[in-house]
Parts: C-alpha cells; structure tokens; sequence
C-alpha cells in the first residue's frame, strides 16, 4: 500500500488536483470516505508539518470497503492499485451525456467515447485499437478497449529491455484452431490475425510487468533485468498516426517487488517533481537515491508521463 500511494502522490497533476481542493466540488455524496482519506493523506505529504506520515485513516476507509485488503495477507501491487484507482474514479466521475466525434478521424481511431469522466481517466485511461482480420477474404474489423494498465508480457528469462516488452505486446497474434474467431462475411469461424496498436495515449501511462508467470500448475517469478529508459520512451511505433501528440514519456515512479510467489515486500521509487531528484522509499525509511540506481531488476510496475506535464483540461479534445 505504502509504494503505490508514495507513487500516486509523485504524479504532479494529481497532487494538484487534490491540494487544489478541486476534489470537494467532484466527490460523490454515496462515496467519498476513500477520496476523501486519500486527499488527507496527499495533502498531509505535501503541506504537512511533520516528517512522516501514517496512511492510518486512508487504510481503515480502504478496507471498510474492500476487507480483503485489511487483513495482514499478502496482497499484490498491481490490484492493490486498480482497486484505488477505480474507488477514485468512481468518486469523483462526472457524467457527460454525448461529446463531439470529429469526421475526420479515421474509422479504425475512431473513439468510444466514455461517459464518464474523472481526473483518473484524464490522466491514467488510454485506448487500444484491435484490428481484427480474417484471414481468408481478408475483412478488417475493428474494436475498441479502454485501459488504465497495460499488462507487459516479459519476452526473456534473464534480460531484455521494454521495447522489447512492448513489441511482444503489439506484435501480431495469429488465431488458429479453438482460438478462431466468426467472420461475418465468411459467415464460419476462420483463422484471425489480430494486432494492438494505442488509440488514445494516456497523459500517465503504467505498464505492468508480468513477473508472476503461470503455466497451468507451474508458477514462477521472473527476474528478468528489464532495462527501461529514465526519459524519452518512445511510444509512437505503437500509437495510431494521428493520436501521435506527445509520444516522448518520461519515467516517474517505479514500484519494485522483492522476494516470491508467496511473499514479499514492496517498495518505491518516486521523482519528486519540486527537486527533480529520485527517492527510495521503503516505509519507514526515505533516501535520496542517484538516478543510476533507479534502474534494477526489481521493477514491478513503471509509471510514465508525457511531456509536458499540464494541469488536465475539461473539454472533449481527441
Ligand atoms: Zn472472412
């Protein structure tokens, strides 16, 4: 808990979000004890007076909702980090009745656009596009999925960098046998050739590595050395032309997971965007780290942020 909420509070537009109090006019009546904890907690690392903070009232409000996460068992980053981001979201979501959808865009781009709007949809959802094509006559289809993760196959079981991640993830996947999908001018089930490719870049973009592999009853971790870049990830081989605004990302905030399958311990590199320089942060104990050591082959999740970093605007804008 304590590594992803060091993590949330190191995203710049998010922390201003909240210390602006621009929170009260979003929160939901029904449920805001979470949003509500969560902005204490914001609000006492950055204003506060004293020189640690206990995330005591955030955890209580959490796990009166989800009592899963208040026992004292192993739980994993990943989802620890869903489930905050969805109880956010749904606290301080506004609903849009329909938005504009400019005729210019390509059919494959096109946007679903979502009717509900939150700032961790502003900063954390992107969308994928699948193309989808039968391979006998060759009909494309085309399908749209909102994201707020994007889960990273690990391509290597000793090292490998994100790219290579990455290209795992958008190569393109060949559908056969059970796996085939009905084409609807064929009108049977036929061989399918499926490829990603990004619709809308979020302005936060976490990527989650996919350490904890199983096959059937195998279970391991892989302790692949991952390297991955401090600036400049560059995303548009990934991204669809015209939504190639900012493709440059820059790293934030890294949660590394020590130990097994069955246990282990989190902690946190953050960038404090005031002095531009990293911290680990490991609980109780905070240092100063050199950006050299901010790479390692403990990196569980990776948090990137486009540049520049603006404060999110409330209009529709593709
Ligand atoms: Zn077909």
């Amino acid at each position: 808990m304590n590594a992803i909420l060091q993590c949330l509070c190191s995203i710049s537009p998010l922390v201003e979000y909240f210390l602006s109090g621009k929170y009260i006019t979003a929160l939901q009546k029904d449920c805001s004890e979470v949003a509500t904890a969560f902005a204490y907690v914001m609000t006492d690392m950055w204003l506060g007076d004293s020189e640690c903070v206990s995330p005591e009232i955030f955890r209580s409000a959490f796990g009166n909702l989800y009592p899963a996460f208040m026992k004292k068992t192993q739980q994993d980053a990943q989802e620890f980090l869903i489930y905050v981001l969805n109880e956010l979201h749904e606290s301080l979501k506004k609903c849009h009745r329909k938005s504009c959808e400019k005729g210019s865009i390509p059919r494959c781009c096109r946007k679903t656009i979502a009717n509900e709007v939150s700032i961790i949809t502003q900063l954390f959802e992107g969308q994928l596009n699948y193309s989808i094509m039968c391979l006998k006559c060759e009909n494309c289809t085309y399908k749209n999925e909102v994201f707020t993760i994007l889960c990273l196959p690990i391509p290597s079981d000793y090292e490998c960098s994100l790219q290579d991640c990455l290209q795992c993830f958008f190569q393109q996947d060949t559908l056969t046998w059970h796996n085939q999908i009905h084409c609807s001018f064929c009108e049977t089930k036929q061989e399918t050739a499926v490829r990603a490719s990004i619709s809308k870049a979020p302005k936060v973009i976490i990527f989650h590595l996919k350490r904890f592999d199983i096959l059937g009853t195998m279970k391991r971790k892989l302790r692949t050395d991952i390297h991955y870049p401090l600036t400049n990830l560059d995303l548009s081989p990934y991204i669809c032309p015209v939504f190639r605004k900012h493709p440059k990302y820059n790293l934030c905030a890294v949660v590394n997971h020590f130990g097994d399958l069955d246990g282990g311990h989190y902690t946190a590199f953050c960038k404090n965007s005031v002095t531009q320089a990293w911290y680990s942060f490991d609980d109780t104990r905070v240092s100063e780290i050199p950006d050299t050591s901010v790479q390692t082959a403990t990196a569980y999740l990776l948090f990137y942020s486009c540049q520049p970093f603006s404060i999110p605007i409330k209009k529709c804008k593709s």
